[in-house]
């Protein structure tokens, strides 16, 4: 069976090496020739708008996936009309702008945090007397990593986005003072089966995903139910196929949701060594219509990501259960690279192993410090 992967990243990558024990075959198309997935199965160099070469594309294939979410709702809604396409295009859609995603939080009874959609200067001023500040200003579109985000924290501030006004839908976000960042990974199959990953703890630098806790450290069983509950309500409303990951913040003990990715995520890496069955292979398993594989964890995993910068193999892999992940991308600043993830049996002995790595991985921005004195209690 040959399954369609639209964008031919690293996460195409590492569904590709998941499918292949499962006799599973791939073809990726991606705008770029430099696409990672090249160097491991077929892949065509096209536009996503480009619907001739997406036709071609689709020739032979079981079903179509995505590992990137701002393929235009256009080509998934296309190619669903030849092919299945899982998650559904319905999926992508409220994903891909802001306001329909914490709309949709909003009907499904799903805290997050309070927002106004602003279209002009004017709206803004009328959306900071409603909210207050701080808050935070976002396009509503192609946002990621940080980008396209303005922290407003003084009138000044709002009074020097005058000159540079951005001229595209934005939303105004109440600025939510959280504990900590979280995400879950829901998997949800054909036939309605549901599985979900813990709760995993998630560290940023310059916008930028730099450390994954998994579980998350302190994880109570009612956070995790309340994580649960929240994407078991997107997985059902979205009639959804696939992983699923929301980003969360914790705050006052509860939960409030940030956004959704309709695909495989990095907070998830942690899976392929920490949980019995990956992300990459539930993900597979569910578009497939195979029973779902258990999410439980293997121990206690970190995942640490690798930004523009490779370690020395031989002194990180001396490191009991240390695992490194190189995607074959040229090393550019900025760039996900790769990632290490650290497995231990217990998270005393996982803190220890964070001590043991070579010093490349102890400089501040691996953020390692934040657990100076070892990380879950
Ligand atoms: P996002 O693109 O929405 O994931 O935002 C990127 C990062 O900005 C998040 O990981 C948070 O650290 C921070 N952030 C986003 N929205 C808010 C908010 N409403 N309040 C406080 N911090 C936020």
């Amino acid at each position: 069976m040959t399954i369609g992967i639209l964008g031919g990243g690293q996460l195409g990558y590492m569904l590709a090496l998941a499918g292949y024990p499962l006799d599973l075959h791939f073809r990726f198309l991606d705008p770029s020739p430099q696409a990672p997935v090249g160097r491991i199965a077929p892949r065509v160099t096209a536009e996503y708008t480009d619907y001739e070469a997406l036709d071609k594309f689709a020739h032979g294939l079981a079903l179509v996936t995505y590992e990137f979410e701002n393929v235009p709702v256009e080509a998934a809604r296309h190619l669903a009309r030849h092919v299945p396409v899982y998650p559904p295009p319905q999926a992508l859609e409220a994903a891909q702008d802001r306001l329909n995603e914490k709309t949709l939080f909003q009907e499904l009874g799903i805290p997050t945090t309070e927002f106004v959609a602003v279209n002009s200067r004017a709206e803004l001023d009328v959306a900071v007397r409603k909210l207050g500040l701080p808050s935070v200003l976002k396009t509503r579109r192609l946002g990621y990593d940080g980008k396209g985000q303005w922290v407003l924290r003084t009138q000044e501030d709002v009074a020097a986005l005058g000159k540079n006004f951005p001229s595209t839908p934005l939303i105004l976000e109440k600025f939510v003072s959280f504990v900590r960042e979280l995400s879950i990974l829901a998997v949800r199959g054909r036939s309605g089966e549901t599985a979900f990953y813990p709760l995993v703890e998630n560290h940023h630098r310059s916008g930028i995903l730099r450390l994954s806790l998994a579980p998350a450290p302190q994880l109570t069983e009612a956070l995790q139910r309340e994580a649960e509950s929240a994407s078991r309500r997107i997985l059902e409303a979205l009639a959804y196929v696939g992983v699923l990951a929301v980003e969360l913040f914790e705050c006052g003990g509860h939960l409030l949701a940030n956004e959704i990715a309709p695909r495989v995520h990095n907070s998830g890496h942690w899976s392929i060594e920490g949980a019995v069955a990956s992300q990459f292979e539930n993900h597979l398993r569910a578009v497939v219509g195979l029973p779902l594989g258990e999410t439980r964890t293997l121990g206690y995993s970190a995942m640490l990501n690798l930004i523009g910068e490779v370690p020395e193999p031989v002194e990180l892999l001396a490191v009991p259960d240390a695992h490194l992940h190189l995607y074959g991308k040229a090393l550019r600043p900025g760039r996900k690279v790769g990632h290490v993830t650290l497995r231990a049996e217990s998270a005393e002995e996982l803190s220890l192993r964070l001590n043991q790595l070579p010093p490349f991985f102890q400089r501040k921005e691996f953020g390692l410090s934040v657990y100076p004195s070892g990380v879950a209690k």
